[in-house]
């Protein structure tokens, strides 16, 4: 994970410590699904409106880190190829 300074107050994500300005912080996008509809012929309350109108649809959404929790997310992530890849030599 890459660390920027923040210019605003955040809250990490991951343990809703606030980030105070000028502290370090990640960023991690996720992406969301929805369902969307495009029907407007009446105004038809949305459990009758048939199934093809509706359309999944990704909304990204970014999520804040603070700079331990980014951290730790890497080192996990480490971890766990170092063991695939010592399972993979036996
Ligand atoms: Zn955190």
């Amino acid at each position: 994970m890459k660390f920027k300074k923040t210019r605003l107050v955040r809250e990490c994500s991951s343990c809703g410590k606030t980030i105070e300005k000028g502290s370090l912080y990640g960023q991690k996008s996720k992406s969301i699904p929805m369902q969307q509809t495009c029907w407007s012929i009446d105004q038809r309350p949305t459990e009758e409106i048939p199934n093809w109108s509706w359309e999944k649809v990704y909304f990204k959404e970014t999520f804040d880190w603070c700079e331990p929790c980014g951290e730790k997310k890497d080192d996990e992530r480490l971890n766990f190829n170092s063991e695939i890849s010592a399972g993979e030599q036996r």
